[in-house]
């Protein structure tokens, strides 16, 4: 199973390099694996990681595609998934349609590459798929995205969070465009 994908690198100022994939994972498995090859690949070196994801003479070039996030998605694209060298995390992105408009990348969720103990969700990928387990309550995929913008009198960077609640107890783990995350568990 797949997608039209783009993973890569973002390089700052709105700009991105990524590779086009085909038949791209979806994020639950993504994830799973770009935190795998953070780890045991680069040894937690996210620059090191980010200069071998768009390096053309590891990728063909064909398939390299350098963009911006305020341009319009190419057709049928359906995940950008950056890599941020700056905060050892991963950025998702999908395109959002409102017509009569053109589409735009809309923030879809924030990752850190490194798990922690305080993680409300352990992301596996198994032979048959990737999943997402609640560390509050145990329950499996059961997630919901949104985005929102910093509120008035919040801390924090400017920009979008991306937020990850389990439908399950509403626990929540929101990042921002850091990758810092807060975590809200329901008592
Ligand atoms: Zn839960």
């Amino acid at each position: 199973m797949g997608q039209r994908t783009f993973t890569g690198v973002n390089k700052g100022r709105g700009r991105y390099h990524a590779v086009y994939h085909q038949y791209g994972p979806y994020i639950t498995e993504l994830l799973a694996q770009l935190r795998r090859d953070w780890r045991e690949i680069y040894q937690g070196d996210t620059a090191a990681m980010a200069a071998a994801m768009v390096d053309p003479r590891r990728v063909d070039r064909s398939y390299l595609h350098r963009g911006r996030l305020g341009e319009v998605p190419p057709l049928d694209m359906e995940q950008l998934t950056l890599l941020e060298p700056d905060h050892a995390g991963v950025s998702v992105y999908i395109p959002y349609q409102h017509n009569p408009w053109p589409a735009t990348w809309l923030l879809f969720s924030r990752h850190r590459m490194a798990v922690t103990d305080t993680d409300l969700f352990t992301v596996a990928s198994h032979h048959t798929g990737a999943a997402w387990t609640c560390t509050h309550c145990g329950a499996v995929d059961q997630l919901a995205f949104t985005t929102r913008h910093r509120r008035g009198t919040e801390s924090g960077p400017d920009g979008e969070r991306g937020i990850v609640t389990c439908t399950g107890c509403r626990s929540a783990e929101t990042t921002d465009p850091l990758c810092t995350v807060t975590v809200d568990r329901p008592k």
